[in-house]
């Protein structure tokens, strides 16, 4: 048993820490997240352990990735469980920072990755990527570790995240894990928890649709994009009937282009409502 991550809520005193241990000649491994901490989390946490000496997760439920009618209030938040969880892997430090810590009166300021942030979740959630890449810039700052750990599942945010580390000269390694599922397939969320028992079990179509059509696009039976997409809205219609779909699109993983023709970097990106809850998912297609 390991024992309970140091939890400092001050930015200050946590680059203090770090700068005391870089003096040292450790390497800090670094997992942002907004807690209620899941199996999916967890796996980041355990890439962390293995990329560098020390391992850093922050815990912050960030307001400014959220719109004016998103769920910011009663987004699910657990500080002691997340700890705990934590506690049994090798965590080094939690930066549990509050609002006022993070944005003090007169923050003005934003940062933007443009085009790549335009499409999938950027069209549908107005603001929600300055947002996150404001955030991870500012964590970056006190932070300053050489690998950052994110997700697959939020694939336009890791690809948003790369590109603005490329281009803002951060000095940071950015490594990602494949998603963490259910034994159903539906992909590990902090948001599941707000699903009926009738929601959650639909809920696995996504991966389902998902699923089949890569398996048809594997076997020749699909052959474009578009009768991807259509293939999958219709999967996810025929099988569910709470599913609301937002989007479903096949594009590049490197740009973010909607493509004409399958190549080795086409992704199936899907995002689903069910009731007020959205889910998203994706597969690499080829
Ligand atoms: P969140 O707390 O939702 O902001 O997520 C924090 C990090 O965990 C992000 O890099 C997510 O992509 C990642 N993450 C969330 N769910 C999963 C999952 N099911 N599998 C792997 N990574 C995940």
């Amino acid at each position: 048993m390991n024992s309970f991550p140091k939890v400092i809520k001050n930015k200050k005193i946590t680059r203090n820490w770090i700068l005391q241990n870089k003096f040292r000649g450790k390497t800090i491994a670094f997992v942002p997240t907004m807690g209620y901490l899941h199996k999916g989390h967890l796996a980041l946490v355990e890439k962390a352990n293995k990329l560098a000496d020390l391992t850093a997760v922050s815990i912050y439920v960030n307001p400014t990735q959220f719109g004016p009618n998103e769920d910011f209030q009663e987004y699910p938040r657990s500080l002691d469980q997340d700890l705990e969880k934590l506690a049994t892997l090798n965590v080094d430090l939690v930066f549990a920072p509050s609002d006022k810590e993070m944005y003090p009166e007169g923050f003005v300021t934003t940062v933007h990755v443009d085009k790549l942030t335009a499409p999938l979740c950027g069209a549908r959630r107005p603001g929600h990527f300055d947002g996150v890449t404001t955030i991870v810039s500012k964590l970056f700052n006190i932070i300053n570790p050489d690998f950052a750990v994110f997700g697959e599942k939020d694939f336009q945010q890791l690809t948003v995240v790369k590109r603005m580390v490329k281009d803002l000269d951060f000095v940071v390694e950015i490594e990602s894990c494949p998603t963490v599922r259910e034994s159903d397939g539906l992909a590990l969320s902090s948001r599941n928890q707000y699903l009926t028992s009738k929601q959650r079990k639909e809920a696995p179509v996504i991966s389902q649709a998902l699923n089949r059509v890569k398996e048809l696009v594997a076997q020749n039976q699909i052959t474009t994009p578009s009768e991807a997409e259509a293939k999958t809205k219709n999967i996810i219609k025929q099988n569910s009937t709470c599913a609301k779909i937002d989007y479903i699109q096949c594009l590049s993983a490197d740009n973010l282009h909607e493509v004409n023709n399958f190549d080795n970097s086409t992704v199936l990106a899907a995002a689903v409502f069910f009731g007020k809850t959205r889910l998203i998912d994706n597969i690499k297609l080829t």
